[in-house]
């Protein structure tokens, strides 16, 4: 339930009427934009008389909100959320990024990657330190010692790292190591008690689709994290399972303007994991800044047939380059303003 606030009522009232929702045993989120505020109520508000609090001379209008995604919920939250990155990188609300890197950290190459990724204009560095693989027998990842190359790097370019964890019990080494920001991989999208742990930090979280999941269950998983009070969430759609096999996956393009429409949080597009082939990533990565991302998240290796891992999707830094040229400008086609 939402209750939408009038602009006429003092920062005081407000108050009172959060501590009187919240004695009844409710949880409350308050979204303050330009023209309204409101109160998000969560909790089982079939208890709750909409009329009782129409009745209220602060309370413009009452609404119940049927999805059980609350505080992912556009209705709750108005306005986009921007998620601040770190070194100055904000995603959402009109701020696009790109994070690209090689799918595995694998040694010195890395700040290589990392340089020309920069130069061609990706302001976050992508690359897994843990890697979860369908083979127990594939690469798993060079573990603390790859977060500790990406870290190095970071520190030389000034960008915002996004890796992967894998594991409650990694989290706290994450938090220790101030990774930027914590891929939660489409295999964890609902493990549940890695999205809680998550939540207790607030370190934003690149949270991925699951490999055949709905946009309603990517919504949950977000819930999951955000009802433990990280809010720092950025979507990601990277391609679901379906009987289509000319390709890895199959990238939901819908995914993106359905996300903005439903939810608040920043949405990010994966043209790599969507595709799984080098030679379709560049078209997907354009038809999802055209359906309105926030960011990519691109997988770039110097040398693509050497990759550890998924060098079959890897773009070479000069595909890379020629892709952020050619991204820039769909960009700039979507945001002007036209008479
Ligand atoms: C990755 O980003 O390297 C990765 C494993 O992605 P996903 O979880 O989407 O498969
Ligand atoms: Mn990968």
């Amino acid at each position: 339930m939402i209750a939408i606030v009038k602009s006429t009522a003092t920062e005081d009232q407000l108050q009172h009427f959060v501590r009187w929702i919240e004695g009844r045993g409710f949880s409350t989120n308050i979204s303050r934009g330009d023209n309204e505020t409101i109160v998000g109520i969560i909790g089982d508000t079939t208890q709750i008389d909409p009329f009782l609090l129409e009745s209220m001379d602060i309370i413009e209008r009452v609404q119940r909100v049927s999805e059980p995604f609350k505080k992912a919920n556009r209705k709750f939250h108005p306005e986009d959320t921007i998620v601040d990155c770190g070194h100055g990188v904000l995603v959402g609300g009109g701020h696009f990024q790109v994070m690209a890197g090689p799918c595995s950290v694998e040694g010195k190459n890395l700040i290589q990657i990392a340089r020309a990724c920069k130069a061609s204009g990706a302001t976050m560095l992508r690359g897994g330190a843990y890697k979860p693989r369908t083979s127990p027998y594939a690469y798993q990842g060079m573990g603390e010692h790859g977060l500790d190359l990406l870290l190095e790097a970071s520190a030389e370019l000034d960008m915002p790292i996004v890796t992967e964890v894998m594991d409650v019990r990694d989290v706290q080494l994450f938090v220790d190591k101030r990774i930027d920001v914590m891929q939660i991989g489409a295999r964890n999208a609902q493990n549940f008690n890695l999205l809680k742990e998550v939540g207790k930090t607030d370190i934003p979280v690149l949270l991925k689709r699951g490999l055949a999941g709905t946009i309603d269950e990517l919504l949950m998983a977000a819930e999951y994290i955000m009802s433990e009070g990280n809010e720092k969430v950025m979507l990601c759609e990277r391609g679901i399972r379906t009987f289509e096999t000319r390709t890895r996956n199959t990238f939901d393009v819908n995914a993106i303007p359905v996300l903005h429409y439903l939810t608040h949080l920043p949405v990010i597009g994966d043209p790599s994991h969507a595709t799984g082939y080098t030679r379709y990533v560049r078209p997907i990565a354009y038809a999802a800044t055209a359906a309105g991302a926030d960011g990519l998240e691109i997988e770039v290796h110097n040398c693509p047939s050497e990759a550890w891992s998924d060098g079959a999707q890897a773009l070479t830094p000069a595909q890379f380059d020629d892709a952020m040229r050619r991204i820039a400008l769909i960009r700039e086609a979507i945001t002007a303003e036209v008479a």
